[in-house]
């Protein structure tokens, strides 16, 4: 019998039970929670572009314009200018024909993978892809496939299977071009490559990519010259865009598909003229010099970071994104390390269970351009601060991710 309460504390045994945490304030990397000032170390607003006044003015325009709610979905009448010249600069920005705005990422995701693939097709992914993608793959009915995480040999392998057993299905590809969890580099160039030998399809997830790879902020697609070799090229306006929503760009002909058939596209409200022209605002930041100092200082920030972080932390290869995770092992003892540190003062939280493989939680900080050197050096001695064991003790284990 379904019971919430036995449940919850069975969760709690295993120090997986997450709980929400309200913040009354924002200011910069500055979060107020509980009458606490903390340091943000968990955010993927990676420019520092939500606290920019170019997006505070172009929000409070956008109201004045039309209002804070559209009112319908995008076929009926919510399809507004600013939605429209957002996603024509989104296009440009990928340099792909057209592009399609969502609500979230997890509904970009949720309404195309479907759209394009079905019962009787092949959908092959990397083992560490966004709860999106998979959760997608299994909505679209299609057979499922599970490569390693960026395992070559393993995908070719599938491959080999699906052309032989599915000869004239479609096979789609998924993967992340930086992996959220881990902050590491999809290998896309051997990806497409393969891809494009076996006929199949490739969908890339540019979340943590969009803004910050590039020379403009484009992508890593794009920064490894692959945008005309991708098919399905999916982003977010929520990270380094700094604001709210999801994206995909490709040919004119998926976009009009995806108006056709991406259910979480036509049965939604469009979302508000205020969140449309935000990112087109902050679409034009990131292709401007401001774009480029932002972007310099993001890289040098992730540098300094791994400068000083004790080396026993330093778990990862050099980092090649602004995901630094510093791996723990044990579910209770990221979380206790986690509320050490915000003990002192900085917010990083512990990922665990199911959103990374058992036994491999892991505080995972987060580097934005706004953060000063003096934020990352108080950082680094709180993750170092030995007497952080004692102070978790008496924790309370319950911090999310
Ligand atoms: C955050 C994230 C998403 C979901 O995007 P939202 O806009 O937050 O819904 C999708 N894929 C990856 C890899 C992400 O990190």
């Amino acid at each position: 019998m379904f019971s919430a309460e036995n449940i919850l504390s069975a969760l709690s045994r295993k120090s997986l039970r997450r709980q929400l945490r309200t913040l009354d304030e924002t200011e910069g990397t500055l979060i107020r929670i509980e009458d606490r000032t903390l340091v943000n170390f968990a955010s993927n607003d990676y420019l520092g572009l939500s606290q920019h006044q170019a997006l505070r003015e172009a929000a409070k325009q956008a109201i004045d314009r039309f209002g804070v709610g559209t009112g319908a979905s995008r076929l009926i009448t919510g399809s507004t200018a600013l939605h429209a010249r957002l996603e024509e600069q989104l296009s440009l920005l990928k340099t792909t024909e057209a592009a399609l705005t969502f609500s979230s990422g997890y509904a970009a995701a949720l309404g195309t993978i479907p759209s394009v693939v079905t019962s009787g097709d092949v959908i092959i992914l990397d083992k560490l892809s966004h709860a999106c993608l998979i959760d997608a793959a299994k909505l679209s009915g299609a057979t499922i496939r599970v490569y390693p995480h960026n395992d070559l040999t393993k995908l070719r392998d599938h491959l080999v299977w699906a052309k032989q057993e599915y000869p004239d299905r479609t096979i789609l590809i998924l993967t992340e071009s930086v992996f959220s969890m881990d902050g590491d580099l999809g290998a896309l160039s051997a990806i497409v490559d393969l891809k494009d030998r076996f006929g199949a399809m490739l969908f890339v997830d540019e979340a943590h990519a969009t803004g910050i790879f590039g020379k403009q902020g484009e992508g890593l697609i794009h920064q490894l010259r692959l945008s005309d070799r991708v098919e399905i090229q999916m982003g977010t306006l929520s990270k380094a865009i700094g604001v709210s929503g999801g994206f995909i760009c490709g040919s004119r002909s998926l976009i009009d598909l995806l108006i056709n058939r991406a259910r979480s596209f036509i049965y939604s409200t469009a979302p508000p003229p205020a969140v449309a022209a935000t990112a087109s605002a902050a679409v034009d930041l990131i292709q401007s010099s401001e774009g480029d100092g932002l972007r310099e200082r993001l890289w040098k920030n992730i540098r300094y970071l791994w400068q000083v972080l004790p080396g026993p932390h330093r778990t990862v290869e050099e980092p090649s994104s602004p995901i630094v995770p510093i791996m723990v092992g044990e579910e209770s003892k990221a979380v206790a390390m986690a509320a050490a540190i915000l003990e002192s003062g900085y917010f990083a939280p512990a990922i665990r269970y199911p959103t990374v493989k058992r036994g491999s939680a892991r505080l995972r900080v987060t580097v934005s351009s706004a953060h000063s050197e003096e934020q990352i050096d108080g950082l680094a001695k709180a993750i170092d601060r030995e007497s952080w064991i004692q102070v978790a003790r008496s924790a309370d284990p319950t911090h999310d991710g």
